[in-house]
């Protein structure tokens, strides 16, 4: 795992709260997880889920402690709620 801005290795740095990998560039700082789109189906659809059974996305954002632009996007993201409605 090399770091996008200056191709150095990168260090695992913990989790994320949804249990991503973390990686952190000594070099520069720069820290990301490696899969942006790395939350799982499960994950989203729990997401979803609460969205669906009427909790406001900022607190469903909150609990799951995720950004509420996230959830935003995924309401926003066709792609999601079709594999959202074949699940
Ligand atoms: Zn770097």
């Amino acid at each position: 795992m090399d770091c996008i801005r200056c191709n150095n290795q990168m260090v695992k740095n913990g989790k994320t709260i949804v249990g991503s990998q973390k990686y952190l560039c000594k070099q520069c700082g720069f820290m990301c997880t490696p899969h942006k789109k790395g939350y799982d189906v499960g994950f989203k659809r729990q997401v979803l889920d609460s969205l669906h059974s009427g909790v406001p996305k900022h607190k469903v954002a909150k609990e799951f402690g995720i950004d509420k632009k996230t959830v935003q996007s995924w309401v926003n993201d066709k792609a999601i709620v079709d594999l959202y409605t074949k699940l």
